[in-house]
């Protein structure tokens, strides 16, 4: 384990390491597009948000303009969603003692997305674990193992159904606290796709750590192609390839942050069950659909439900395709993605195909 100030510096000098290499062309992310087409009319920015690279290709005669806004809007995002800067309306909300804030159209409807996905996967996604959260120290740094009666006294204030969402205005019980870690780069996503496609843009791939959002084709028509990576490998060591047209595909996995103690990991995705890493068997779940923010969402929750409940929910809704990894090596790939995904050869993951 580390101290706060050594881990931070940790980070930023990963997170401007990641940078630089996007910039000069190499990929360092969890699920990145394998390549990218050749076509004069693109722009690319690679920036840092939620503590992250984000890194955007825009194609077409509009692509700086539209760039530039969708750029803005992830900054705007960051500043409106941060549970660390106290001048977000997160940070406000978070403060507020019971009382209601006025909150702008982007907090609600995250925060109304949160809460669904919180009835329709029974609590698997629960914004208001923050406190759980941070209590492991995966926003502060200062990691540590939580005695048992920390974490029931906290799980005492987590309950996504509380959270009070009304027009223009959004408020939490006292003591409660959320945090959107899991769902604010897909909802990015999202809404920068929507503002892509309505400033004209065809063809874009906006990359936000292990969340891919694509609008359109490639330039040439032909799929975007991201890689899913070896949960146990280094972050350009892929088990296979995903195509992608106009959807989002988010990876979530207990490789992307965690600690070791005493020879065990814990991750960052924690099972409100429980208070604890979620350990349902799973090493990296991908999610595929049009929203961005129920990928996200449903990434998360996922992991949090295991394969077999995460499968049924999927025969249950229906309104998205998963890539699901466990830690036997076998890879569980849902039908609507059976022609779309490619394992690597020698992966050393058994592909199996889930009909129904
Ligand atoms: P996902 O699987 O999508 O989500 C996991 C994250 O969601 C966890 O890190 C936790 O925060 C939360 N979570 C865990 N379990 C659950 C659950 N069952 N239900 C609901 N939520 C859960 N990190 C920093 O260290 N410093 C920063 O300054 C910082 N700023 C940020 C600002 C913004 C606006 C955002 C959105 C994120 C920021 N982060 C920051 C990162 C954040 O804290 C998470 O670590 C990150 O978003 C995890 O993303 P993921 O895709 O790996 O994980
Ligand atoms: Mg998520």
């Amino acid at each position: 384990m580390q101290s706060k100030g050594g881990l931070a510096l940790k980070r930023l000098f990963a997170l401007t390491a990641a940078l630089a290499l996007l910039l000069t062309g190499c990929q360092s992310q969890p699920a990145v597009p394998t390549e990218t087409p050749s076509a004069d009319s693109h722009r690319d920015a690679a920036f840092l948000a939620m503590d992250t690279v984000m890194s955007f290709t825009v194609y077409g005669p509009v692509a700086e303009e539209a760039l530039a806004a969708v750029t803005e809007r992830v900054n705007g995002l960051e500043q409106l969603l941060s549970v660390t800067r106290e001048d977000s309306q997160v940070w406000q909300l978070n403060h507020a003692e019971g009382r209601s804030i006025d909150a702008d159209d982007d907090l609600i409807s995250i925060l109304a997305a949160a809460q669904n996905l919180g009835y329709s996967t029974g609590g698997a996604l629960d914004v208001t674990l923050y406190p759980v959260v941070r209590a492991w120290g995966f926003t502060t740094g200062e990691y540590q193992i939580p005695g048992d009666e920390v974490i029931s006294n906290l799980l005492e204030k987590v309950d996504y159904r509380a959270v009070s969402v009304r027009e223009g205005q959004v408020s939490l019980p006292e003591g409660m606290e959320v945090d959107f870690g899991a769902v604010a780069k897909g909802y990015a996503g999202e809404v920068c796709a929507d503002l892509l496609r309505e400033r004209g843009v065809t063809s874009a791939i906006l990359r936000l750590s292990g969340n891919i959002q694509t609008v359109g084709a490639k330039p040439d028509g032909s799929p975007w192609r991201v890689g899913i990576q070896n949960p146990n490998g280094q972050a350009n060591d892929n088990v296979g390839i995903l195509e992608v047209i106009d959807q989002a595909a988010v990876t979530s996995g207990g490789y992307q942050r965690f600690f070791e103690q005493d020879g065990v990991r814990y991750w960052h995705i924690i099972d409100p069950a429980t208070g604890a890493p979620a350990r349902g068997g799973l090493t990296s779940v991908t999610i595929v659909a049009d929203s961005g923010t129920l990928c996200d969402g449903l990434s998360t929750a996922l992991f949090v439900m295991g394969r077999e409940k995460g499968l049924d929910y999927w025969r249950e809704h229906r309104n998205f395709e998963c890539i699901l990894m466990d830690e036997e090596q076998n890879i569980w790939v849902t039908a609507g993605l059976a022609d779309a995904f490619t394992l690597v050869d020698g992966s050393g993951y058994t592909l199996r195909i889930v009909e129904e």
